[in-house]
């Protein structure tokens, strides 16, 4: 084992230039060098493409590395190559793909690169048997489990391949998999569990924010007067980031758009403008950031929810690589948990119970009123302190109260007036204000009209968002309320409403 790292750590510094390894490099190294079958778990940046790039040197053969996006593949063997490394992509893009082949077959090649629908398909294994063959290394290998957010279908199609080649180890990589979908993969692709090796996830150098929406350009604009360098900006639609771009934009401040509807000059103009510019803003759909490397990005702004705890982790990590001070900013609306929860409906019952899990991760996450690094942490699957002392909740405690009984009042409400209107008529009602539409609609008499008094009126927002967020009310076609599943818990009390009341804005406002 010794004798493996002392060459690794020469070709390290003559081949990659590099003084030492980063973290769980060596570990991954050091079982890959010994042929054994490795699942790594490494966050964004923290040099993944080492791992399997070193060994492949070393090793007698060529190693066949597996990765989902031909985009992607180029960028990388850019960097092989600029390392010295032979290497090679085969794809439906590539030209030279008989010389290629002629490379692989003279033993000429230390890595190969292929997409999984190539790399399933019989005449390739059929080319690899007459080959030799050092390492199967799987990239983005969350693909392959549904519990994952990224499934795709070919990869579950690598391992009958790879069972072809028994003598040969594997590698998988990701940057992106909670305890559930570590254990699929390890059995999805044929590696022991001891094989699995998962590096901190820490990024102490980002401070994280979560704020509820009110008036999001405002909102994003002053983290954008406060913060000079570079940052992107996530929003949910095509649409969305075109407008916010555009309001954004006038600021004075350099900003640009980017999504999969642009021409793709336009997209690569402005992805390598970004790259070169020191205060630039991108407004892009996530679609943006994969594969980009770009250390210095200041900030990184969610617009909406994200997907899930994963996509958050991974999109906000795109802020600080190179280690200094970054902030990651995310504006959620009750709205976001209302149509993922309509987005439930339209799926395959296969995919329900995962997307909730995930969903009710997200809603602890924005909901909290502890530390958000910390539930991030938890999340997969470390043990983290209760504070991390650089994250919005950490460095501003915010009043937590029981809100239980204003909620109770808010679903009786909803109940009263049959599960017709929305939250502003709700709202109204509550509050006791008498119009022509609560004369017509007979609602001055419920024992609900005017219960809430005072101080209490300012809560019946963000009971209202908690309560969506809970489940226990869901948003009609009409634009109204109705009451969700949830919702008898509440009203009978048998579960309370905790309700985090957001610090007031004074900090970003000052500067
Ligand atoms: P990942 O795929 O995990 O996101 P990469 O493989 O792209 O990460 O590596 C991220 C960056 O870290 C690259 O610029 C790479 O050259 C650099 N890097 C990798 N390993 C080391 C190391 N041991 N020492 C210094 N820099 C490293
Ligand atoms: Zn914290």
């Amino acid at each position: 084992m010794a004798q493996n790292l002392a060459g690794a750590l020469d070709t390290l510094k003559r081949t990659f230039g590099f003084s030492a390894f980063r973290g769980v490099q060596s570990q991954v190294v050091d079982r890959v060098l010994d042929r054994r079958s490795t699942l790594a778990v490494m966050p964004t940046g923290a040099g993944k493409s080492l791992c399997y790039q070193l060994p492949a040197l070393m090793l007698d053969g060529t190693c066949v590395v597996v990765s989902p996006l031909i985009a992607l593949m180029h960028d990388q063997l850019r960097s092989a190559e600029a390392n010295g490394i032979s290497a090679a992509t085969l794809t439906s893009v590539d030209e030279n793909r008989a010389e290629t082949v002629q490379r692989l077959r003279d033993g000429d090649l230390d890595l190969l690169y292929v997409a999984p629908e190539r790399a399933s398909q019989p005449h390739f294994r059929e080319l690899l048997s007459q080959c030799r063959i050092a390492l199967f290394a799987i990239d983005e290998a969350h693909c392959v489990s549904e519990w994952g957010h990224d499934f795709r279908p070919d990869y579950r199609l690598l391992a009958p391949m790879m069972d072809a080649f028994p003598q040969v180890p594997r590698l998988a990589l990701t940057a992106t998999a909670d305890a559930h979908t570590r254990a699929d993969i390890l059995t999805q692709l044929g590696i022991p569990e001891d094989g699995l090796i998962v590096a901190g996830f820490d990024r102490p150098n980002i401070r994280y924010h979560i704020t509820p929406r009110d008036s999001l350009a405002r909102q994003i604009q002053q983290i954008m007067d406060a913060q000079p360098g570079p940052g992107i900006v996530y929003a949910p639609t095509r649409a969305a980031t075109e407008r916010l771009a555009e309001t954004l934009g006038r600021s004075g401040r350099e900003t640009r758009c980017y999504h999969a509807g642009l021409p793709p000059e336009t997209r690569a103009r402005n992805q390598h403008d970004f790259v070169a510019s020191e205060s630039m803003v991108m407004v892009a759909t996530v679609a943006f950031g994969m594969g980009i490397d770009k250390p210095d990005v200041r900030f990184v702004i969610h617009a909406g929810l994200p997907k899930s705890i994963e996509a958050y982790y991974q999109e906000t990590g795109r802020a600080g690589r190179d280690g200094d001070p970054s902030v990651a900013h995310l504006f959620w609306g009750a709205d976001d948990f209302a149509r993922a929860r309509m987005r439930l409906g339209e799926m395959g019952e296969d995919r329900i119970a995962g997307e909730r899990t995930r969903l009710g991760a997200l809603g602890a996450l924005v909901e909290t009123a502890g530390c958000r690094r910390a539930i991030l942490l938890r999340h997969f699957g470390e043990s983290p302190p209760e504070t991390c002392g650089n994250c919005d909740n950490c460095l501003s405690p915010p009043k937590s109260i029981d809100a239980t009984v204003i909620a109770q009042k808010y679903l009786s409400a909803v109940a009263r007036t049959r599960q017709m209107f929305g939250a502003g008529y709700v709202e109204s009602i509550l509050t006791g204000q008498s119009t022509d539409r609560s004369r017509q609609n007979g609602h001055e008499s419920l024992s609900v009209f005017g219960i809430v008094e005072g101080e209490e009126a300012a809560m019946l927002k963000p009971v209202s968002r908690a309560l969506q967020v809970r489940g226990a009310l869901l948003p009609t076609e009409h634009g109204g309320l109705m009451l969700g599943p949830d919702a008898r818990a509440f009203l009978k009390g048998e579960v309370p409403l905790d309700l985090v009341l957001p610090p007031r804005r004074q900090r970003t406002k000052r500067r």
